[in-house]
């Protein structure tokens, strides 16, 4: 039987993937990352791929500035410009001004930091205000240090459902804590909307890009948003642990030191002076020295953004990502139909961003298990490299995920066919059902 397109009109082939691959403007950006030869890697959501130019910079910072030139690349080579021209490359990504973005620490430690601030310009222009508020299915270590905040000031965390923003922002609220895309689902937020409603109340709104820089366009100041911090690690592909970025509006970054008032976010910090003098502007933000080493590669991930520019910047990137994650969804529902799998991402192009989550009842699996962890084990065998992120159980609304992120950088759409093609193999053939595949290991 030959493949007749205008028969079976709704039908998607490979030929169509292909064709899509051919159309491609970013295609050839593929050719920045070391990707491992017969992987499809649809996890750049949780580690970015590698640069190719990572490789021989880690060489160079190592054996060069470190080894050879030693303390003198403190200057020589930039190392203590990095924070805020690594922010400089990340500030179009976001809609950040220049100047206004530190590459600082880690997330969960920028978090205390803003939340900090936010508290402290809350507590003197609306004290009575003494709620923060966040949803229950944001990424735990975010509500995990709002809870530190909370006890040491005496706040108090509500924790709400989607649906239940914005009815949620009255006049007792401080802060709305939201994650742009949501960690589990993909789900995505509505920046400007929630920020002018937390505004109409005079509530600051703090921003977790985690899964929105270099994913889907964000207008921090399109949106007038107040905070924003995020990783570098996941589509940004800075490498694991690397240091993640902190944005405060202009009009607050000045008004208090953030808590951590360490030398590096010093006015003068080769000054040497006893007293403590943040530095007027975002650079307060920093706090003691940073891993150079990681800084240096995550650079080389910031440059293939700087390209990515002259192709159509975010905005060709958001087309590409919703078409992979368009043609995902379809695919599933073309090849997979019947072996219990839901789709968790919102259809609705507004409210998703670059990764689709699919979900698995509980008694699916084994002994009262969903399956979703051994089937994303058996696709990991395979080279499909997703992952898995576990519900709450039984009765609760959040199924079990097998999660897929697509980053238009890297992932094509031939790979989006042949990864469905693996899932309805695992499914079919039930190999998820392999002891080996339900073996649960520490990080999944
Ligand atoms: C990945 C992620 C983090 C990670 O925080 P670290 O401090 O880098 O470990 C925090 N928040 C969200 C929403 C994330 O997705």
């Amino acid at each position: 039987m030959t493949t007749n397109h205008t028969t079976t009109a709704a039908a998607i082939g490979l030929d169509d993937c292909r064709r899509m691959d051919a159309a491609d403007v970013l295609a050839p950006l593929r050719q920045r990352f070391a990707l491992p030869a017969g992987d499809i890697y649809l996890d750049g959501n949780s580690l970015g791929a590698q640069p190719v130019a990572a490789a021989q910079r880690a060489q160079e910072v190592v054996t060069q500035e470190w080894g050879k030139d030693l303390i003198r690349s403190w200057n020589s080579a930039g190392w203590v410009d990095m924070p805020l021209r690594l922010g400089n490359l990340i500030a179009p990504l976001i809609g950040a001004g220049e100047n206004e973005v530190a590459v600082v620490d880690g997330t969960s430690l920028n978090l205390y930091k803003v939340l900090h601030t936010a508290l402290r310009i809350s507590a003197q222009d609306r004290p009575q205000a003494r709620r923060i508020i966040s949803e229950r299915s944001n990424f735990p270590t975010d509500l995990y240090i709002a809870q530190s905040l909370c006890q040491q000031f005496g706040y108090e965390l509500v924790l709400i459902e989607p649906e239940e923003l914005p009815t949620c922002l009255q006049d007792d609220v401080a802060v709305l804590l939201l994650t742009h895309v949501n960690y589990r689902t993909g789900a995505m937020h509505d920046m400007q909307a929630l920020t002018a409603a937390a505004h109409a109340k005079g509530i600051l709104t703090i921003w977790d890009l985690c899964h929105s820089a270099g994913a889907v366009p964000v207008d921090l100041h399109g949106s007038d948003a107040d905070f924003a911090i995020g990783c570098s690690y996941k589509y940004l592909n800075g490498g694991p642990g690397a240091p993640a970025f902190v944005w405060v509006h202009p009009r607050h970054v000045n008004r208090h030191a953030q808590p951590l008032s360490g030398w590096h976010g010093h006015d003068a910090p080769f000054a040497f002076v006893p007293g403590y003098e943040p530095a007027p502007n975002i650079a307060r933000y920093q706090c003691g020295t940073q891993p150079v080493v990681s800084m240096a590669l995550l650079e080389c991930g910031l440059q293939v953004f700087a390209e990515a520019q002259a192709l159509g910047g975010m905005a060709a990137l958001r087309r590409k990502s919703l078409a992979l994650t368009d043609l995902f969804i379809q695919l599933i529902e073309q090849e997979c139909a019947g072996h219990g799998l839901g789709v968790a991402t919102p259809r609705e192009h507004a409210q998703r961003g670059s990764q689709v989550s699919l979900t698995r009842e509980y008694g699916a699996g084994i002994d009262g298990d969903s399956g979703a962890y051994a089937i994303v084990q058996a696709l990991i065998a395979r080279g499909v490299i997703g992952d898995f992120r576990a519900g709450g159980g039984p009765g609760s609304r959040h199924l079990d995920i097998l999660r897929f992120g697509f980053t238009p950088l890297y992932v094509g759409f031939e790979d989006v066919w042949h990864a469905v093609a693996h899932v309805r193999a695992v499914l079919q053939s039930q190999e998820w059902r392999k002891p080996e595949f339900n073996q649960r290991k520490s990080v999944t």
